[in-house]
Order: C-alpha cells, then structure tokens, then sequence
C-alpha cells in the first residue's frame, strides 16, 4: 500500500467483522458513484476493497487500461521527440501500451470476444492518426498529464481524482478524458455524459490544481464494435464538449456535503443498506443472493480480489 493512501478507521465492525478494511479518506468519483449506486455496493468495493478480477470476461478493463496507457505515452514520447519527430513516438508508445495485455479472450467466450491485442492495436493507430492531426494543426496545448488531485470541499473533506489531461484550448483551460466503450455514439450520448459526477469533480478539482477555471470537460471516446453483418467493427474516435458554471459548481459542492453525511451514518451505525433498484447491473449480485452473512462472505472470497481502492495509483496489472 503506498504510503501516502490514508483510509478511515471504521468506528463499529459489526458486518462482516472478520475482513480488514481499507475505506479511503479521500474520495473520487468511482467511490461516490458506487455508493450512490448502492450503500452496499460501496461497502464491498471501498470500505472491504473486493474487486472484480480484471482477465476474462472482463477484457474490455484491460483494453480500456491498455489503451490509456498508450495515449499517455504518446505524450511523453511527444515531449522527447517533438513535433518534428510524431512517428517516431508510436513504437515506444504501443510498447509500453502491450506490456499489460493479458493474452486475448478465447472466441465465443463473451460479447467482448472481439477485444483482442490486434483490435487494440487497431485502436491505437487509430488513435495515433487522430493524436498526429491534432498535434500538427496546433488544437490544443497540454498543460499537464495524469495529475492526480485532491481538494478540499466545503466541509473541509477531500475530493480526489486522476486528471487525463489538462489543456488549453481556444485560450480556455479544459480537462480531457479518454474514454473507451463497445456503445454506439448514440447511447453513450444519452447516458455517459451529463449529468455525471466525474466530469464536474474534475471540473472541479482541475481549478484547483491550476488556479484557474477549468470551462469543463473535453470528452475523447475510443468507439469499438464487434464485426457483424451491419457494422465493419472498425474503431473510431469522436469527442464531446462538457462544459459547467460556476453556479452548477457551487450546487454540485454542496450536494457532495450531503452525501457525505449519509456515508457518515451508514460507517457510524456500521449498516449499509441494499438498493435493490441496482441489482440487475451489479457486479455483487451472486454476493447479495447468498442471504446470509457468511454467505455472502464466502462469495466474496471466493470471486474478487481484495484490494484497496487508490484513485492515485490505479493498479493496470490483470488479476485472474
Ligand atoms: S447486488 Fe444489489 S444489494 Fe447487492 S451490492 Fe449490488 S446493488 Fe447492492
């Protein structure tokens, strides 16, 4: 555990008092999406740390990883070679990109069969045509690549998080993230963008990194498909503009001061109650199923692996 991941030490261990636990002190936007999933949900994946393991019918984690990587890369590279030298950075990128693919799925074994190391090879050429473009047409200028962050809110508790990238453009501060997904352009419009807690924390938490408003996020997802009779499954690139006010800032700060308070009540009373509603999209459901308490114990050991949740140092390596 790095030394600087500081957790809370929980008040009362009345449910499933036999696991360590790991509740991180500050928290990003993975950690309050799941609670405001599910009180549970977040009990299990950042209170007790089990995680899905990321091989297997999970591929399209490694992918996303592998992927980021290589955009990250592609700055770094950029930063020795210039823009006289952009090709020159696609083979150390891609390299560093394919150290933590973890052998392709076998096919027909899920949906996400296609997601193999020559589509992400695909992806990242793809990536790097667009990525060249914009560095020879001058679009943005980076400012900073995967900053981590943490600010303080309105409480004084910390909001944290992992900035993609910070840029300028138009003479504007923006955060941008990548972003991959087997959704078409359509529906990951209608349910991936705002309203979304990630883009306004960091939003939010980029200001405070560069003393300056950051307008919102520049959002840059990585389409992958699968080849059927109606699509090619070729990949393709498109980015999508969310912008906020400082008033939508000021009223997202204060709704995070509420639900603060409410992950306060579930720790002090050491109870974190079911929201059924999720259920069917949770990854805790053979869990949850089990009934009783050392059931539900068992599963965990017995299907995730338990690791603390670090927004600062996600791990990119494959558990099994
Ligand atoms: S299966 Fe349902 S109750 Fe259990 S953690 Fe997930 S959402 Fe919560």
């Amino acid at each position: 555990m790095d030394k600087d991941f500081k957790t809370i030490p929980p008040i009362k261990k009345t449910f499933m008092p036999k696991f360590e636990r790991f509740e991180p002190l500050a928290r990003d936007a993975t950690c309050i999406t799941a609670f405001k999933q599910c009180d549970r949900k977040y009990f299990f994946s950042m209170v007790l740390g089990f995680r899905v393991p990321k091989g297997g019918v999970m591929i399209y984690l490694p992918f996303g990883s592998c992927y980021h990587v290589f955009r990250y890369e592609l700055e770094v590279q950029f930063k020795i070679h210039g823009l006289n030298g952009l090709d020159k950075c696609l083979e150390p990128a891609w390299k560093e990109a394919e150290k933590g693919w973890p052998g392709n799925p076998t096919p027909g074994s899920s949906k996400w069969d296609y997601l193999t190391k020559e589509y992400l090879l695909v992806s990242c050429l793809v990536a790097f045509n667009f990525w060249k473009n914009e560095k020879i047409n001058g679009i943005y200028e980076i400012l900073a690549i995967e900053q981590p962050f943490e600010v303080a809110l309105d409480d004084g508790r910390t909001s944290g998080g992992k900035a993609d990238q910070i840029l300028r453009w138009n003479g504007d501060p923006w955060g941008r993230d990548f972003k991959s997904t087997g959704k078409s352009p359509q529906w990951y419009e209608r349910g991936d963008l705002d309203p979304k807690d990630q883009f306004i924390r960091y939003t939010h938490g980029e200001s405070g990194l560069i003393g300056e408003d950051i307008k919102g996020q520049i959002v840059e997802v990585l389409f992958h498909h699968k080849v059927t009779k109606t699509h090619d499954g070729k990949p393709f690139i498109r980015s999508f503009i969310v912008g906020y006010t400082p008033s939508q800032i000021e009223r997202w700060k204060r709704e995070q001061v509420i639900v603060e308070r409410q992950i306060d009540i579930c720790r002090e009373e050491d109870v974190w109650p079911a929201k059924e509603t999720f259920c069917s999209y949770c990854d805790y459901h053979s869990v949850c199923k089990m009934g009783t308490e050392r059931g539900m114990a068992a599963k965990l050991q017995q299907n995730f692996v338990q690791k603390h949740w670090d927004f600062k140092n996600i791990d990119n390596t494959v558990e099994r």
